[in-house]
């Protein structure tokens, strides 16, 4: 967990530095500064502003990392309090996340006295709960199981609501509150902001988010640590393109995403390791999204194996399984160098992040430190090992057609086992976007298959179909 250690910045008396940064007005600055948070934790400063601007927003955080207040002070302040109706609710798994989270709220919220908040959880009568709603509430946080009693017995209405919150969205699936949560937004207006917080994203809480949200902005801000290799090598400038061949040469660390800090140094590195005999390939913003989507694709199908990106151009990506992270210097907002090696380490395995730091790296180095980071000192680089070997593992099928098409994995693996006669183990990683599919498949049948899927059908309708 990567938790700033202390709160630098901001003299004692004033208002906090950071936050001021996040365009909270002045009261609640003041509240920040007695409560004394200093500085935003890095899910706070990526998850209020788009949260203030009526964005949703999908957070990857665990607790401790500052999470209630990321959600908990763009609540308060899109909530009137002269509008006498429930205008926030946070659901949570159990009681005392509820009340972990009511007791956050009430004291950020002491800069809006008439603001009322309240808990809706079972395990205590109704009656109580049920008279404080009469009087008024603006935001409410509840156990979903005690929140559907009082939306059945319409002591509770959700029609003015604004903002939903969904409290460690994977334990709530985890305790069998899918449904649950489901007629819970059934009662909320269809034009609510909706924010999902869960430590963990498996294909569960993505579907929980899909159904619920509405083009959300994903923030990824906690990080494990703990089990995470961390090595660095120093290294100068010039020397850093013969380093990171060398990195790379000394163990097979496929698949590997490489991080630089500029879009003509992602080019310029995939060329060098292109030139190198090497299946990479390069992420950024300046290439179109087909561009973006083939990029990654590839990667996630092994016929990329390395893939250089840029922060920017890797935010939001779900890509799973990368074994190793390589830096080429540090990013310059230290969250960044946590969102880099939080993407390595496969189900079970330790990932391994590689940073190739130079002294013009010294202030990033001290930004991280100052967020509680601390890098291992450096180490020589390795020696060349045998069979070592960044080919393509896979080759990629483009198909002309998706989800719009109402293709499925099966029509295709039906088509490449039964048209082009694939067995079902040459085929890898299926994906189906709204118009176009990208199969993998082994590279010794990818022509065949290529072939016959031209002369052949798929659902019975011809697409174009093309090796990427
Ligand atoms: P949470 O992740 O919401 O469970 O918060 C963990 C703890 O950190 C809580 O005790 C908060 O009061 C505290 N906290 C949240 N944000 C900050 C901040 N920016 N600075 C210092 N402490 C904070």
């Amino acid at each position: 967990m990567v938790m700033p250690k202390e709160h630098k910045g901001g003299e004692e008396t004033g208002l906090p530095n950071g936050f001021s940064a996040l365009a909270l007005p002045d009261p609640l600055l003041r509240v920040l500064s007695a409560l004394g948070y200093r500085e935003p934790t890095p899910v706070q400063r990526q998850a209020i502003p788009p949260m203030l601007a009526g964005r949703d927003v999908i957070a990857r955080s665990e607790t401790g990392s500052g999470k209630t207040a990321a959600f908990g002070i763009p609540l308060l302040e899109r909530v009137d309090p002269a509008l006498s109706a429930v205008q926030g609710l946070v659901l949570c798994p159990t009681r005392d996340l509820c009340n972990q989270v009511i007791t956050e709220l009430r004291s950020l919220g002491r800069y809006r006295p008439n603001l009322r908040v309240l808990g809706v959880t079972g395990g205590v009568p109704l009656g109580p709960q049920r008279q404080a709603l009469e009087r008024g509430v603006h935001i409410v946080v509840a156990t979903p199981g005690r929140l559907l009693d009082h939306l059945a017995r319409e002591s509770l209405r959700l029609d003015a609501l604004r903002v939903l919150v969904l409290d460690e969205a994977d334990r709530m699936l985890d305790m069998g509150f899918r449904d649950a949560v489901a007629s819970v937004v059934a009662a909320t207006p269809e034009q609510r902001q909706t924010a999902l917080f869960s430590a963990t994203f498996d294909d569960a809480v993505r579907e929980l988010s899909a159904t619920f949200q509405r083009d959300p902005v994903s923030v990824e801000a906690a990080v494990e640590l703990h089990g995470l290799r961390q090595r660095v090598h120093q290294v100068s400038p010039a020397r850093r393109d013969d380093a990171l061949l060398a990195v790379l040469a000394g163990e097979q660390l496929d698949p590997v995403m490489v991080f630089c800090n500029t879009r003509e140094e992602t080019e310029r590195i995939a060329g060098l390791l292109q030139d190198h005999g090497m299946a990479a390939d390069c992420l950024h913003g300046g290439r179109d999204q087909a561009a973006r989507d083939l990029a990654v694709a590839r990667f996630r199908n092994a016929s990329t194996r390395i893939l250089v990106a840029t922060d920017v151009a890797a935010r939001g990506l779900d890509i799973d399984g990368i074994a190793t992270v390589i830096n080429l210097g540090l990013p310059e907002q230290p969250e960044f160098y946590t969102h880099r090696i939080g993407r390595t380490g496969r189900a079970g395995a330790a990932g391994l992040a590689i940073s190739l730091v130079g002294e013009q790296d010294g202030q990033a180095l001290l930004a991280l430190e100052r967020q509680g980071v601390s890098l291992p000192g450096s180490v020589p680089l390795p020696k060349a090992a045998p069979d070592v070997d960044y080919g393509a593992r896979m080759q990629t099928l483009l198909i002309s057609a998706g989800r719009k098409d109402k293709l499925r994995p099966g029509d295709l693996l039906g088509a490449l086992t039964g048209e082009a006669g694939l067995q079902a183990d040459q085929v890898g990683r299926i994906e189906i976007t709204a118009s176009r599919s990208y199969v993998a498949v082994n590279g010794q049948v990818a022509k065949r298959a290529l072939v016959r899927l031209r002369e052949g059908r798929i659902k019975n309708r011809r697409f174009r179909v093309h090796l990427v």
